[in-house]
């Protein structure tokens, strides 16, 4: 059995093309995908009709709209950015210099934790070195 991916999005295009633009956020897949076919898709979904259309079935899959029901995605973005993180392949690091942050976001979600701190000089200088024996 297949299921649907929880990071599908179809958006309606103009009518007059019978198509809809498909996106997968979790694999950034992108396609356009014919009105017909999209019912398909849902009628399958949600009242498990089978699709008599193999290549559709391939097309889906390969853009992970269609999953394998065992298949956990929450796990996999889990794994991915695990893997990115821990990967000696390159370096990625945020730096944070200072918590005095001079914007002024409606939104912050740092209130409270914005202080007049700053960078102390070596740990700055120990960053460095730390870049550079990276390199
Ligand atoms: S969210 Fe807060 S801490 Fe982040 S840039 Fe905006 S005001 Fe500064």
């Amino acid at each position: 059995m297949m299921k649907e991916s929880k990071y599908n999005f179809f958006f309606d295009i103009p009518k007059k093309l019978e198509k809809l633009i498909a996106y997968n956020s979790r694999t950034n897949a992108l396609a356009l995908i014919e009105t017909k076919d999209y019912e398909k898709y849902k009628s399958y979904i949600k009242k498990s009709i089978s699709i008599d259309d193999e290549k559709l079935i391939e097309d889906l899959k390969r853009g992970s709209f269609l999953i394998d029901e065992n298949i956990n995605e929450l796990d996999i973005l889990k794994y991915n950015l695990l893997n990115n993180r821990y990967s000696s392949n390159y370096l990625s690091i945020t730096i944070a210099p200072t918590l005095d942050c001079n914007f002024a976001c409606i939104y912050c979600y740092e209130k409270g934790k914005r202080k007049k701190l700053y960078m102390p000089k070596e740990v700055q200088e120990a960053l460095i070195e730390f870049i550079k024996s990276k390199i």
